[in-house]
């Protein structure tokens, strides 16, 4: 009998709630400060772009939110997702560890990110909103929102990064194919759209003046909310549907994981694979690694601070108590696009502060190295977010072999990056260099912090 490799749940195994860490931590958390009077925030500052259900859900004291039937309806579509043991890779490495990765690359937008898309589509539409907007750097995020907004019958509106708009023409068409209206950013039809084009006209865009853009528009649209696709701590919550079915799927494997590990952007496809675990950690006192994996061109968990920042360029939305590398931080072009935000989900870097979780960078040249020896082992064509948490995982394996030790390893494998093809044909034909951002770069963009 051949040993087996992947392990799937039924459709009646999707979790019906998803699990909130905030009631479980032993430290309080930091609450968001009002950009303008330094106060905490109060729920009444976010209600012009979001509806209440999603606002109570970023403070709640609740363990466990029910999945709404018609959001588990659509999970469906994709869920529960494949765990599987790469045993092919485990080979070519020659390690006595076990790796097994969570593949959330099934979803029709090709990543986690429809988790939480779904989610907030739904309660938008339940508080009568009818239409959505957004920004979105690569186009995983807009993908998944146009999806999701089409599910409830909503309009959706992208402003997409100028650069990517113009270089990445195929997640935009098919943002187009969902139905969604994506304009080029910074555009002509918002206030701050037009403030930066009256003084640089060439713009490239930039991810904070897009959110800039997507909040402006809903702020002044009755019908229209604003949706963002990571960092906050709902759609932390949302995602641990990923982590939860892993845990069920390591068991039915009959392993448990001695180290978690997950690519970290804003830190949800990372929170959604850990916060089960890191709730046995506090509660039951197990002792699983939980590992955040960053570009060291973007090392805001290894080498930024813990302090209050905003979160875009003109300084409009609320100050989160985060790992920071200043928000006038513009990282550099590499090619994993969805992990260059110079900010981090305020939850996860609370976890990380407190030492209930960990965190590493590494380089770029090594972690398309690990993606091509996980696209011809395993199959997959991997993100190159996603490769992140590979090479990860693919140094633990190294490294029990060197000890001569067994290991048992699960990493998320947050996307496909059957869109990003252009980025293998750079690593392939040697165009792409390795880049780590200065210490000195990050000393001085900290003097632009806000006092808090
Ligand atoms: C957006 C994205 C990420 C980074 O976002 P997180 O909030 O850190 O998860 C990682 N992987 C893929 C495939 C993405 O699309």
């Amino acid at each position: 009998m051949s040993e087996q490799s992947k392990f799937l749940l039924s459709e009646k195994q999707i979790p019906s709630a998803w699990v909130n860490i905030i009631p479980h931590l032993k430290e309080p958390l930091e609450l968001p400060v009002h950009p303008q009077t330094h106060k905490p925030l109060q729920a009444a500052d976010l209600a012009p772009i979001f509806p209440m259900s999603l606002i109570e859900q970023e403070f709640s004291p609740q363990p466990e939110i029910d999945i709404p039937g018609e959001v588990l309806d659509i999970y469906k579509l994709w869920r529960p997702t494949p765990l599987c043991r790469a045993r092919r890779l485990e080979k070519a490495l020659d390690t006595p560890a076990h790796i097994y990765y969570k593949y959330e690359g099934t979803s029709p937008a090709g990543s986690h990110k429809p988790n939480t898309a779904v989610a907030q589509a739904y309660y938008n539409k339940k508080a009568g909103i009818k239409r959505l907007s957004t920004e979105t750097g690569a186009g995983q995020w807009g993908s998944a929102l146009a999806l999701s907004c089409r599910m409830f019958g909503m309009d959706c509106t992208v402003y997409m990064v100028k650069v990517s708009y113009e270089q990445k023409p195929y997640r935009r068409m098919m943002m187009n194919a969902w139905g969604a209206e994506v304009f080029a950013s910074p555009s002509n039809l918002t206030e701050s759209g037009r403030r930066v084009l009256a003084e640089h006209p060439d713009s490239p865009g930039s991810l904070g003046i897009a959110i800039s853009e997507a909040v402006e528009d809903a702020a002044l649209h009755g019908d229209t909310n604003y949706s963002l696709g990571s960092v906050l701590n709902h759609v932390c919550l949302h995602q641990t549907v990923i982590g939860l079915e892993a845990k069920q799927q390591m068991a039915l494997a009959g392993e448990e994981p001695d180290v978690v590990i997950g690519c970290f952007g804003g830190g949800t496809n990372y929170a959604g694979i850990s916060i089960p675990y890191i709730m046995d950690n506090i509660e039951k006192g197990s002792k699983v690694r939980c590992m955040a994996v960053e570009p060291a061109a973007c090392p805001t968990l290894t080498k930024g601070v813990f302090a209050y920042d905003f979160g875009d360029i003109a300084k409009l939305t609320p100050m989160l108590k985060m790992y920071t590398l200043g928000h006038d931080f513009v990282p550099p072009g590499i090619h994993a696009g969805g992990l260059r935000y110079p900010g981090a989900s305020p939850l996860m870097s609370h976890l990380l502060k407190h030492g209930w979780a960990e965190a590493r960078s590494v380089m770029q040249l090594p972690v398309f190295e690990a993606a091509l020896q996980f696209a011809r082992t395993e199959g997959i064509l991997p993100a190159p977010e996603s490769s992140h948490a590979i090479r990860a995982a693919i140094d633990e394996a190294l490294e029990a072999k060197e000890e001569g030790k067994p290991r048992v390893i699960l990493f998320n494998l947050s996307g496909h990056g059957h869109f990003d093809l252009a980025s293998y044909d750079a690593y392939m034909t040697g165009k792409l260099s390795d880049y780590e951002y200065p210490s000195e770069e990050v000393a001085r963009s900290m003097e632009t912090l806000p006092k808090v």
